[in-house]
């Protein structure tokens, strides 16, 4: 078995699901194969996100008065049944005054750009909404079909159900003129977005920055919801919710493996 070969059974391998003999032949590539021995890492860290639960996004009492001026604005059967009301609450305060950035590297009093502002307010709007995808499916290859007819571009679509984040499906939004791939999925009732905008440039103002396994990421919070941000190829890309950052940057790199995997297709 060589390291194309071993492919296919990585995942199977993470979860447990081989046969002795393949468990073997696996194993016997790994003890001389130092790449994909960290292969079958990551997959373990990413598996390892199923056992953890999305925190809690707002104080108690953020939260009650939030839920308190959602019933009131009649807005409230119009809910989803996600993790929205502190989030809304947070958004009508927080939304003029920065919360700035916080949770990993410094502080600061810059404002984010607006392409970060608009991408995660469009967080907070799709998720409010009654139909937050235009097309709803769980299954990341149809998503990318659908993509791939609606907007002619190859949009990754990452599949985290290993990490119990499930896809919800994806919506083609627009970034200041920018054609936006939108995936949207939830962990628990949690949400989480995914961004793709083609064209656009990231600028760095607001955000602090974090490596995270050799690649360098923006990071914002905003809102009561956790940014990362990063660009490549002339895309930027978002991952946003209130999940910690631990699991958005798993997310997020996970994406990056997926798009340099269907790249070489
Ligand atoms: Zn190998």
């Amino acid at each position: 078995m060589d390291c194309r070969e071993i492919a296919p059974y990585v995942e199977p391998y993470g979860d447990g699901e081989l046969g002795p003999a393949e468990r073997a032949a696996v194993e016997a590539h790994l003890t001389g194969c130092r790449a994909c021995q960290e292969r079958v890492a990551r997959y373990g860290q990413f598996r390892h996100l199923l056992r953890r639960q999305p925190r809690e996004a707002a104080p108690p009492e953020l939260r009650a008065r939030v839920t308190r001026s959602i019933r009131r604005s009649a807005g409230w059967h119009a809910l989803r049944r996600w993790a929205v009301a502190p989030l809304a609450a947070a958004m009508l305060i927080a939304l003029v005054t920065w919360a700035g950035v916080h949770g990993v590297g410094p502080w600061s009093t810059s404002r984010p750009s607006s392409l970060i502002a608009d991408l995660v307010s469009k967080h907070a709007t799709y998720a409010q909404i009654e139909a937050p995808v235009e097309f709803a499916s769980a299954n990341s290859s149809e998503v990318r079909d659908w993509f791939r007819r609606r907007l002619g571009v190859r949009v990754t679509v990452p599949d985290y159900a290993p990490a119990g984040i499930r896809l919800l499906g994806g919506r083609i939004a627009d970034t200041d003129g920018h054609k936006t791939a939108y995936l949207l999925y939830e962990k628990g009732h949690t949400l989480m977005s995914v961004f793709m905008v083609t064209g656009e440039r990231l600028t760095p103002a607001g955000t602090a920055s974090m490596t995270y396994r050799g690649f360098a990421y923006h990071t914002a919070d905003v809102a009561a919801q956790h940014g990362v941000f990063w660009a490549e190829n002339q895309k930027v890309f978002a991952v946003i919710s209130s999940l910690d950052y631990e699991s958005l940057l798993e997310c997020a790199d996970r994406l990056r493996m997926d798009r340099g995997e269907d790249q070489r297709l």
